[in-house]
């Protein structure tokens, strides 16, 4: 079933994803060639509880901790460990948070140094997808306006949009319906009403659009080996205009001033 929201629950529900947001700018400030991505996930951990909230997605369905952190063919679900990023690579760092009760969740996928000129050009197009995206998440569209607004747009660059992950309503659960993927058709799926709240993530593949999961059981890499970008949203449904929860501010005035 689809939960809707009150305005005074949409509101704490923001304070959960802005809270994500200035998680991912702690995050920010020391992604460089040579940090190990157990770094990033106890920052992040330690700077979610010293602001009162729970991290969302250590020990969900089982994942061993804060921050799915994906490198390079990684899509989603990357578990931080020992690996050191390196020059030239991007990262995929996903957050959630529970803040009274509600979760936030927010994806930004970054650059490690300096990058290959095609796979900037992934990332900057994979985020204005999103925003694409979340141009068409008000009253009255449906969620195939929202899948199809990005997958027009970044096929047009050749890009694969993966298929197997989408995005979701996001409220006292992490995953709530209705799904919203990253393709479809125009005025099909699930009709937006007011009081919804979703989250709005195109993952899309330099290469094919297929994906295959790591033994792990966790990781999702692209079946090619190309590189993937993820950037993420929390946007509530209201009439006339989007109201995105979550913020990447923070985020990039600190990629800003690097
Ligand atoms: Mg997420
Ligand atoms: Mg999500």
């Amino acid at each position: 079933m689809i939960y809707y929201k009150t305005d005074a629950e949409l509101e704490i529900q923001r304070e959960s994803s802005l809270l994500v947001g200035k998680t991912l700018a702690e995050v920010a400030k020391v992604i460089e060639p040579g940090v190990k991505t157990k770094k990033l996930d106890k920052i992040a951990e330690e700077f979610i509880l010293d602001n009162g909230a729970k991290p969302g997605f250590k020990g969900y369905g089982g994942f061993p901790a804060t921050l799915c952190i994906s490198v390079n063919d990684e899509v989603v679900h990357g578990i931080p460990g020992e690996r050191e990023l390196k020059e030239g690579d991007i990262v995929s760092v996903d957050c959630g948070t529970i803040w009274k009760g509600f979760y936030g969740d927010s994806a930004y996928t970054f650059e490690v140094g300096e990058v290959e000129e095609e796979v900037h050009w992934l990332l900057e197009r994979t985020k204005q997808s999103l925003y694409l995206g979340i141009e068409m998440a008000v009253a009255g569209k449906r969620v195939g306006d929202i899948g199809h607004a990005i997958q027009s747009y970044v096929e047009n660059f050749g890009y694969g949009v993966v298929r197997d992950l989408v995005g979701h309503g996001v409220g006292r659960h992490l995953h709530e319906k209705p799904e919203v993927p990253n393709y479809g058709r125009r005025g099909t799926g699930v009709k937006l009403k007011k009081g919804m709240a979703i989250a709005i993530e195109p993952m899309i593949n330099l290469g094919r659009k297929e994906v295959v999961q790591d033994s792990d059981g966790w990781t999702i890499r692209t079946i090619d080996g190309k590189p993937s970008a993820h950037f993420e949203h929390d946007v509530a449904i209201k009439d006339g205009k989007p109201d995105i929860l979550s913020t990447f501010k923070y985020i990039e005035e600190v990629l800003n001033n690097k």
